[in-house]
């Protein structure tokens, strides 16, 4: 009995205190991308200075990402995948041909070391 009331009351504690120390909507997240195509989101309190720039986990300075409709464009245009620059560089088609290509010459023997 007594152990289930303390319990109750740190649950209590707890979520007081991260209502009070978090403001979720003063916050703006802030993503920034680098050459190799990472991603870091980071919260920035409102008001703060965004710099344009951000040191990325690799060692490479990521770039802001487009700061109008921030948000929508999140939506609307995910990042770009390897699989979307190779796509870029080759049309579905020119692909579907290579493939089909690449699968007929297996189909014929043409791959000796594979055996
Ligand atoms: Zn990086």
């Amino acid at each position: 009995m007594a152990e289930r009331s303390l319990r109750g009351m740190s649950i209590g504690a707890k979520s007081l205190e991260s209502d009070d120390n978090v403001d979720f909507a003063a916050r703006n997240d802030v993503a920034y991308v680098c050459p190799k195509g990472h991603r870091t989101i980071l919260p920035f309190a409102e008001g703060a200075e965004i710099p344009e720039e951000w040191e990325c986990r690799c060692g490479m300075a990521a770039r802001r990402e487009g700061d109008e409709d921030r948000e929508d464009d999140e939506i609307s245009k995910p990042t770009r995948t390897h699989w979307d620059m190779l796509l870029e560089r080759r049309t579905e088609d020119e692909l579907k041909t290579l493939l089909e290509k690449r699968l007929q010459m297996h189909r014929d023997g043409w791959f000796p070391d594979y055996e």
